[in-house]
């Protein structure tokens, strides 16, 4: 997934005095974008938000479907090459296919069930393309942790995880797909601590999710409408938990699956622009001219039909990290 805004804006955050040291139930709606041209795909944005940037490590939060995609339908996921820079992207399907390439030479068909995790560290290009042939729904995430700055220049590297550990509690299946949950860690490499976890309950399942108390969490309904904290949740908004919790209560009425997202709150202030995560103006200025130079940081995606994305132009004004909050 890209970020594929034509004037993207520059997006600080981080720094822990943007988490809330109490539990919260703040619900942050998303904005739809449009992923493409005509035949796009549109997502709903719920990180980085108007009022929350960050959730831990997680920084951006894209999600979509379910969709019918195919022929005389829209065309699902179609990004073409681009770039990116300290972070990783995690990908998580509900529904479909797509098809991932990147300029290691990876090339890894995506179904549901399975992680995708590219770590870019200093620079990687991938491409992402929905199958049709097989599969006439679209529906999943598209995630991005942001990499400490002791790790941020690491070499790129990607990871498919097609076994992950399960945890089964009454009508409760919790998958771990990044970070630890209740004594069960997923193989996926991160780089700071933090937690993925998809939550697929069946209806009238009703469960306590440990939670480690000095984290923040925020949970993404990807199905079904679920309460959390007694709160009801269906796909759309992030529902921001702070911080505080020893505990969340999730209960179904029908089925539902939720992802819950968590982590050490952030300590270091980045700025995202485009498809960058940097510390300052002057890394995303080099990360987009090695881009646009077509630099050794940024190899060719093969087996990708299209040409590369172009960057988009750099705002006017220098780009600096300043509050993490608006
Ligand atoms: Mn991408």
């Amino acid at each position: 997934m890209s970020n594929l805004e034509a004037r993207p804006r520059e997006t600080p955050c981080g720094g822990r005095a943007a988490a809330a040291v109490e539990p919260v139930r703040d619900l942050h709606h998303g904005n739809a974008v449009a992923l493409g041209g005509p035949r796009a795909l549109t997502v709903t944005r719920t990180l980085p938000n108007r009022d929350r940037r960050m959730v831990g490590a997680w920084c951006f939060a894209d999600s979509f479907g379910p969709d019918r995609i195919g022929p005389g339908e829209p065309a699902g996921m179609q990004v073409p090459p681009h770039p990116h820079i300290g972070l990783q992207t995690v990908s998580w399907l509900v529904a479909g296919e797509v098809v991932h390439r990147d300029s290691l030479g990876s090339e890894q068909l995506i179904t549901p069930g399975g992680l995708n995790l590219m770590t870019a560290g200093l620079g990687i290009a991938h491409s992402e393309r929905s199958v049709t042939r097989r599969s006439p729904v679209l529906h999943g995430v598209q995630l991005w942790t942001a990499l400490p700055d002791r790790h941020r220049q690491v070499e790129p590297h990607f990871e498919h995880h097609s076994t992950l550990p399960v945890l089964t509690d009454g009508g409760l299946t919790l998958t771990v797909l990044m970070g630890e949950i209740g004594g069960h860690a997923a193989p996926a490499r991160i780089y700071s601590p933090m937690l993925g976890a998809e939550a697929a309950m069946a209806a009238g399942a009703s469960a306590r999710l440990p939670l480690d108390p000095d984290w923040e969490y925020a949970v993404l309904a990807l199905a079904g409408t679920s309460r959390v904290d007694d709160v009801p949740l269906g796909p759309g908004p992030l529902l921001y938990l702070g911080r505080g919790r020893r505990e969340l209560a999730v209960d179904a009425d029908g089925p539902a699956r939720l992802l819950l997202l968590g982590g050490e709150p952030f300590d270091e202030n980045i700025v995202m622009w485009w498809n960058f995560v940097g510390r300052d103006h002057d890394d995303i200025v080099a990360a987009r001219a090695d881009w646009t130079s077509g630099s050794a940081r940024f190899p060719a995606v093969p087996g990708d039909p299209d040409d590369r994305l172009p960057a988009p132009p750099m705002p006017t004004v220098r780009l600096r990290p300043r509050g993490p909050r608006r």
